[in-house]
């Protein structure tokens, strides 16, 4: 039997944006009255990322205001600019890069995930996850006139909708058949290329970069097609997904493959897959077991479910075994073209995809994704009011599920 839960006497977070705020947040509203620390590597205070791939890139006006209110009585210590580089869950010690040691009663590990980049690119090559990348990236597509986005998931969809939308000739190259595919299937993902080449965007499907070119000073020029075409640009976005930023964990005994494992109360699992404790993790470094996947562990990138997860991690450092799993079903929004696009569930792991409707004049689609004749997800574009039926429904799903939590 384990011992019984302790309630920490002082909590670390690691990782100062959205899931971090939020779990402070929670644990200040469940009467946490300990001492509160949120180390985070960026200079800035926590802000909302969403933005910065849509109206932060699109306008070349005042750009929005992205920071995430926090809360006048949150009495955190907030050690910005520093960042984690170890952790000893046996002495309980964060070490900040510095040198400087952290102990700790109870730790949350919420430091989301970077972009994957490429070696050896030219100046005017750019990927973006944080508002750094995407102040950088706001002035270069100041004076640029050819954008080149590379990789058409989400956020390289997003980038080239916002590029068109400042006017610049922009081409999207995309190594599979359509945009989206695995997020979304190929029927979604082909009327989403069909919505970028309605907006005059240059959509190159089934080739990749194979190199960039430059001029005698080394800035950019250009790329080079696997298929042997050349394509002329001032700026390149490399969108080519995230990695969870999960580096400074290793030889920590946490099992970090593919981002920080935890069971579904969030609680960190070791090596060899017993819980760490007094380690919770949250949002996109999170590996997380998926009710609606059969309890398999996902690392999802979404901004409410890192919202929800961090919620239930916080909990669980209060609570332990009596606090409730994270049962979120997982969400997500984009927009492209002035229409926004809306999911729930995991769309991903589907094998069929049902199409209910799907018309490009009105841009309208409703989409319903089932494995093994389960319904595991749906998608809505312009129908937004149509998700909530499929939200209840998958809800149902999950609760029956093999995997859910007890
Ligand atoms: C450009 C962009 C657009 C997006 N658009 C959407 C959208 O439309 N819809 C949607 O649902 N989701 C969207 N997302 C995803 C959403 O923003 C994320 O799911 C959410 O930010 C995850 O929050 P998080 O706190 O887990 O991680 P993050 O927001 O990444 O925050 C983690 C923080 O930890 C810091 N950190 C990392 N390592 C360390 C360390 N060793 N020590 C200290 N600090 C560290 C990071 O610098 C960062 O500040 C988007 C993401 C991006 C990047």
């Amino acid at each position: 039997m384990s011992p019984p839960h302790r309630r920490p006497r002082d909590v670390l977070i690691v990782g100062g944006s959205l899931a971090g705020l939020r779990a402070a947040e929670t644990l200040r509203a469940e009467g946490f009255t300990g001492a509160l620390t949120i180390v985070g590597d960026e200079h800035h205070a926590p802000y909302d990322r969403p933005p910065l791939s849509k109206q932060f890139l699109s306008t070349g006006g005042e750009p929005p205001d992205t920071r995430l209110p926090v809360p006048g009585d949150l009495h955190a210590r907030w050690l910005l600019g520093q960042a984690a580089a170890a952790l000893d869950p046996r002495s309980r010690t964060v070490t900040l890069a510095d040198g400087t040691p952290l102990t700790y009663d109870g730790l949350l590990i919420a430091t989301g995930a970077s972009a994957r980049g490429l070696p050896g690119t030219p100046d005017g090559v750019y990927t973006l996850r944080n508002r750094s990348d995407a102040e950088a990236l706001r002035e270069a597509l100041g004076s640029c006139r050819r954008l080149l986005v590379v990789g058409a998931g989400f956020l390289g969809s997003e980038v080239a909708a916002a590029g068109r939308a400042r006017g610049l000739d922009v081409t999207l190259v995309e190594a599979g058949a359509v945009p989206l595919e695995r997020a979304v299937g190929k029927e979604v993902g082909a009327f989403v290329g069909e919505l970028h080449r309605e907006a005059g965007i240059i959509l190159r499907t089934g080739t990749t970069v194979t190199r960039f070119s430059s001029d005698p000073a080394g800035g950019l020029t250009g790329a080079l097609l696997a298929d042997g075409t050349a394509v002329a640009a001032d700026v390149a976005v490399l969108a080519l997904g995230a990695v969870p930023a999960a580096d400074w964990l290793t030889g920590s005994g946490l099992r970090t493959g593919g981002g920080v494992h935890c069971d579904s109360r969030m609680r960190a699992l070791s090596l060899d897959g017993g819980v760490v404790p007094g380690v919770v993790v949250a949002g996109d470094v999170a590996k997380a077991p998926q009710r609606l996947a059969g309890g398999a562990a996902l690392s999802l990138g979404h901004w409410s479910d890192a919202a929800g997860q961090a919620a239930s991690a916080a909990r669980t450092l209060l609570l332990g075994e009596a606090g409730p799993p994270w049962d979120g079903i997982p969400s997500f929004w984009s927009d492209l073209h002035g229409a926004r696009i809306r999911s729930v569930g995991l769309p991903g792991i589907a094998d069929t995809v049902a199409i209910h409707e799907m018309d490009l004049s009105t841009r309208r689609l409703e989409a319903g994704y089932h494995r093994s004749g389960r319904l595991v997800g749906a998608l809505t574009l312009g129908r937004t009011a149509r998700l909530a039926a499929y939200r209840n429904r998958l809800a149902d799903t999950a609760s029956r599920a093999e995997g859910a939590p007890g």
